[in-house]
């Protein structure tokens, strides 16, 4: 068993791209296409040369690299059923619990929808690794750009499903103002509290706040902490569903 290489770097604003390698097959992936430039210069450094794309949804700043990088490689690229109309050069698409073979690894489709009704999360079991899309951040989850609450509340719900050991890498560096709003509904969270300052340092150092595990998101993101006691008293929602605790901490995040 070789393990999956992962070169993760900053496009755009503050989108993340990553590719990742498996040596033994010599394939690369890019997870969505922010931006051509800085993914070409991320294959250049690591010497690999681009063969798919998968892509998690289709907002322009996660597809906008696709046909020019599919007219210079003549990549695979492989997205979500039910936004293939909306995601350039698509050639396959993958459903919720579909697995397909990327080299040496096995990638299983989590259908994540709620930021958008149709976008995916890739999930490699055997490296242990999530590319959550722009579903999951670092304290935070995507905005309800087409899904409803209870639609992303599902999605999030599969997410710390999987094991806790599990790294999480997402599409935004958007981590220092997650936390800033996270000390608003949590603030007594010690491991919160520790988190935020990780990220001021990291961020100061010009370093990037990812890739996250699923154990920290479960421990310090408000948006998956609906059972917690003390955020229930702060909202006054002590006897609310799980998921009315995360629709009112989402619509917080929408006027913070
Ligand atoms: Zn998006
Ligand atoms: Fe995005």
């Amino acid at each position: 068993m070789t393990n999956l290489q992962i070169e993760q770097f900053s496009a755009r604003s503050d989108n993340f791209g990553v590719l990742i390698h498996d040596p033994e097959t010599n394939l690369t992936a890019s997870i969505d296409a922010p931006e051509e430039q800085p993914i070409l210069d991320a294959l250049k450094r690591r010497g690999w040369k681009l063969t798919h794309i998968l892509t998690t949804h289709h907002h322009n700043d996660h597809v906008e690299a696709n046909l020019a990088l599919k007219k210079r490689f003549g990549v695979e690229i492989i997205g979500p059923e039910d936004e293939k109309s909306q995601i350039p050069g698509i050639d396959r698409t993958l459903s919720h619990g579909e697995h397909f073979q990327f080299g040496s690894f096995d990638i299983e489709v989590i259908s994540t929808p709620g930021h958008t009704n149709g976008e995916i999360s890739f999930h490699i079991p055997s490296a242990k690794v999530l590319f959550a899309g722009d579903t999951l951040f670092s304290l935070g989850c995507g905005r309800l750009l087409e899904g409803t609450p209870a639609t992303m509340f599902k999605s999030l719900q599969k997410l710390v499903a999987l094991p806790g050991d599990t790294q999480v890498y997402c599409g935004h560096e958007y981590s220092e103002s997650n936390a800033r709003f996270a000390l608003t509904i949590d603030p007594d969270n010690s491991a919160l509290k520790e988190r935020a300052r990780e990220i001021t340092a990291l961020r100061a150092a010009g370093q990037p706040t990812l890739p996250s595990t699923i154990l920290r998101e479960m421990a310090t993101n408000p948006f998956l902490r609906w059972h917690d006691p003390a955020i229930r008293r702060n909202l006054k929602l002590e006897n609310a569903t799980d998921e009315a605790v995360f629709a009112e901490i989402r619509k917080r995040k929408d006027h913070f």
